[in-house]
Formats: structure tokens, sequence, C-alpha cells
């Protein structure tokens, strides 16, 4: 990453001050400038793009799609297509995966640079509300800022009864850097992290073993979404423990002795290697916002109101920092907002929905009230539930078992959330949040023509079951 000399002088001043440069921080970055502000952005990676770029979404994708290549090539064979066992060049994959980030974060340092946003590599902390103490490689650079945004978002959760200086216990970030394919491997946590990661060490020949807390896999979505991945995986993993949590961890020579306790749980057994999934936690505490004023709660996030401001109205904080989900779309979102609200824009937080995608095969994705909040809330819904089974596009790529799910609100029809379950599921998410976000309901879906045969009709396809004018299926009056 290329830095500005200019920061070699003890104090630097910006107009607005962005802490973090992964996906919202350099979004809020980017837009603060394109609004005319002097902008200074502190990294403390010498890689722009966070988590999201560096170890997160895009290494993981990468994966997942070797791993996707993998499974099709291997599940053709029963239909007349064969290659031979797969070889793999774990090396090559791995530096393939890393060419597919540095691309994209040698774009933003371009992008940095167009914009004449000032960089600043190095940790950075607050000593006053309009001061931060920057140390870099070579030496502590003090900017003083009018504004600031802080987007320095989050690290994995750690059980501390666990040994962590044992490398063979995993976190997300170890398990991207594929430095081995463990023969079994462990993995705590059967949310979205997980579950992407058991896909990709399932498919390079790790026999996969997962352990979940609560009763289903992927909690936070309804379950009739879920099955269809819990079927299929439930097949190809060694074993799915849900109700279930890891007692202790040893180190053994021969590998992670594992016990358990739970519903479902089964004997202590030994793993070359254990994968911690349980979420990730906000680094709030890791900045010094205490001396910037700013309000920390004990778990590290900061609290905003719509316009993305701190307790501090020059500060403002947006992604991970503040909360839930943690997902780079919201954090890009908010980052604008915030930028926006800096340059003394009208903008504040009115998003209808923050859709959610599991990248897993089948991926899992949804968007807007779930059923089960439906069902707690106690809205009036109907629902409709398409099966991929009568989609020719899901058949013509030798799969069967996906979903598209629509709720519609009973009075009028209008789109309340929905859900899909397939291959590439999670590309057909952004239609339903459209309508949700434009007011459509079931009957604007159905009545837009939709490209035949491809995936996206399902959705057009459950909105017809709402209205009662599908074809493609018979349902009984
Ligand atoms: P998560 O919250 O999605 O899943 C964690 C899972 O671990 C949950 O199912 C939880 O019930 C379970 N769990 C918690 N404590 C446990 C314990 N002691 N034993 C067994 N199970 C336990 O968190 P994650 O998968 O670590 O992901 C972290 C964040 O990153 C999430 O906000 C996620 O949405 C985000 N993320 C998103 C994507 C994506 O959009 N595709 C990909 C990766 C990560």
């Amino acid at each position: 990453m290329d830095t500005n000399p200019a920061i070699n002088e003890s104090v630097v001043h910006a107009e607005v001050l962005v802490l973090g440069g992964g996906p919202g921080g350099y979004t809020a970055a980017f837009r603060a400038a394109d609004l005319g502000k002097q902008v200074v952005l502190i990294e403390r990676y010498p890689a722009l793009g966070g988590v999201c770029l560096n170890v997160g979404c895009i290494p993981s994708k990468a994966l997942l799609h070797v791993a996707q290549v993998i499974h099709e090539v291997d599940e053709f064979e029963q239909h007349g297509l064969s290659y031979g066992k797969p070889s793999f060049d774990i090396d090559k994959i791995r530096s393939w995966k890393e060419s597919v980030s540095k691309t994209l974060s040698d774009g933003l340092a371009r992008l940095v640079k167009q914009r004449k946003v000032t960089l600043i590599q190095g940790t950075g902390t607050f000593t006053s509300s309009h001061t931060i103490e920057v140390k870099t490689e070579t030496g502590v650079t003090t900017v003083s800022f009018d504004q600031a945004i802080i987007a320095a978002g989050s690290h994995p959760t750690k059980i501390p009864i666990f040994p962590h200086d044992d490398p063979r216990l995993w976190d997300s970030t170890d398990a991207l850097e594929l430095k081995e394919i463990p023969k079994k491997l462990l993995i705590v946590g059967g949310g979205i992290i997980g579950l992407e990661m058991a896909t990709v060490y399932h498919a390079l020949g790790s026999e996969i073993s997962v352990v979940e807390l609560m009763d289903q896999i992927i909690p936070g979505c309804d379950n009739d979404l879920v099955t269809p991945l819990y079927r299929r995986i439930k097949k190809q993993y060694q074993n799915i423990w849900l109700e279930t949590r890891v007692a202790a961890i040893e180190k053994h020579k021969d590998g992670l002795k594992v016990s358990f306790e739970g519903k479902g749980a089964p004997e202590s057994a030994i793993f070359d290697a254990v994968l911690v999934a349980v979420g990730r936690r906000p680094n709030g505490k890791k900045i010094g916002a205490d001396l910037a004023g700013v309000n920390v709660d004990e778990i590290g996030y900061i609290a905003v109101d719509k316009q993305q401001r701190t307790n501090v109205p020059h500060i403002f904080a947006i992604g991970d920092i503040v909360g839930n989900p943690m997902l780079a779309h919201k954090a890009t979102y908010e980052g604008k907002i915030a930028a926006e609200v800096a340059a003394g824009l009208k903008a504040g937080f009115d998003a209808l929905t923050i859709p959610a995608v599991a990248y897993t095969d089948p991926e899992v994705t949804w968007m807007g009230l779930t059923e089960n909040q439906a069902k707690q809330q106690g809205i009036d819904y109907d629902k409709a539930v398409f099966p991929w089974a009568a989609s020719g596009r899901s058949l013509s790529l030798g799969r069967k078992e996906g979903l598209t799910k629509i709720l519609c609100e009973k009075e009028t029809g209008r789109i309340l959330g929905a859900g899909m379950v397939g291959p590439n599921a999670g590309e057909l998410i952004a239609e339903a949040v459209l309508a949700l976000e434009m007011g459509a309901d079931a009957e604007d879906v159905g009545l837009t023509i939709h490209p035949h045969p491809m995936l996206s009709e399902t959705f057009a396809f459950a909105a017809e079951m709402i209205t009662g004018s599908i074809t493609d299926l018979y349902i009984k009056k």
C-alpha cells in the first residue's frame, strides 16, 4: 500500500477522519471525498479492504468456487460426465485465492489516490474528541479532525477455555489460510462461517463434524429454508450435533481431544483441527473511544442514531462495531450515510431490510420478515413455497432440493419477506429486496415477465402461488 509522504509530518489535519479501511470505512472515505471533504483514512494493515476482502467474504468465495467445481464434477459422474478423481495443488489454489484479494485491494489503493484521500497505515487510538494518534511503522502521527467516522470492525469470538496457543485450533482467518487439509475437522458453530468453511474443507477431502448450540443450523433463518441444506450435508458430513456444545479441548500429540455436553453430545473424540466460528465481537474497546467521549457498551458496541452519529455529535460509527448483522453490505450502506451526513446532506438509515446469504451448497438466503418473526409478532400473512423440483433450470443443473418462499401481508398481498435455498439462491434475493423496498405486492411480482428458464422465475412462481394464477404447479382449490 502506498502511503502519502505528507503523513511523515507529526500532525495531519482531516476534515473527515475515517478509522478502518474495510468495506464500511473505504466507502465512507470515498463518499466523503466525492462530496468535497478532505479525508484521512487510517488502516492498520498494508492491504485495504478489511476482513471482508482479505480474510472473509472474498477469499472464502474464491475457495467456495473451488468446492463448487469439485462437487459439480463429482455429481455429474452419474449423468455421464467424468473427469476422474480430482487432484489438488493446494499451494496453487491458495495463491489464486490470494490473487483475487490482491486484485481488489490494489484496485482500492488506486481509488484512494484518484480521490486524493490521505491514507495512513497504522493503528489509530483516539486521544481526545478531536485527535487520534496513529502508530505507524516509522513512528507516531497525530491526526486532528473536524469529524470522524469509526469503522473499526470486529474480531472472531474466542472461547476462553480453549487452548488458543495451539496451531490446530483455528479461527476463520486460520481456516482461510488453507495451510493444510486436516483429516478430521471439527467445526464449532453451525452458523454462516462454520458451514461455509465446512463446504470448502469437505470438498478438499476433510471429514467434517459440526457442533451447534441451538436446535438447527443457521439459527436466524426459518427452518424450512435450512432443511434442504441440512439434509444434504447430513449425508456428506461425518456428524452434525445439534443442541450440543464443546465442554473442553485438550492438547494431545495426535490431535485435539474434544469433549462435548448437551442433548446430542457424543463421546469425546480426537480431531486434527478445530475451527471455532461462534460469532464475532465488535472492536469498540480497542480504539480509545473513552478519550473521545464516545460511549462503548460492555461487549464493545457503539450505539448510533439513524444518521450513524454516536453520543458525540461529530463522531459517527458504522459497520460491525455498531451492531448485528455483521455484514459488509450493511457497513457500506451505513458508511455512505455517515459520509453524507458529515458533508451536510440529509441522509439516514431507512433501509427496510438487510439480506443474508450463506454461500453453502445449496446456498441459503433470506430478507425481510422471517416466518418465525411473523408468528412472534402476530402478523397475519399468506405464505407460498415454490419447489425447485418444478423448475426446469434447477433440474438441468442436476438439483431439485431448492425452495423459494414468499410471505405476503394477508390483507394487501404486500411482500413482507422472502427466502430461497438452492444452488445460486444468493443471486435471487436482490430482486426480493427491491420488491420489498418498492412496496410491491405478489401481483406486481407475478406480472413481471421473468426470463425462462431461470432460477429467478421461482420468485415470480411463488408470487403467483399467492395470487392463485400459477400454471406451473397444480394447486387444489
Ligand atoms: P454466526 O452468528 O452466524 O454463527 C455462530 C453459530 O455458532 C450460531 O449458530 C450459534 O448458535 C453457534 N454457537 C455459539 N456458541 C456456540 C458454542 N459454544 N458451541 C456451539 N455452537 C455455538 O457467526 P459466524 O458464523 O461466526 O459469523 C460471524 C459473523 O460474520 C456473522 O455476523 C455472520 O453473519 C458474518 N458472516 C457473514 C457471511 C455471509 O454473509 N455469507 C459469511 C461469513 C460471516
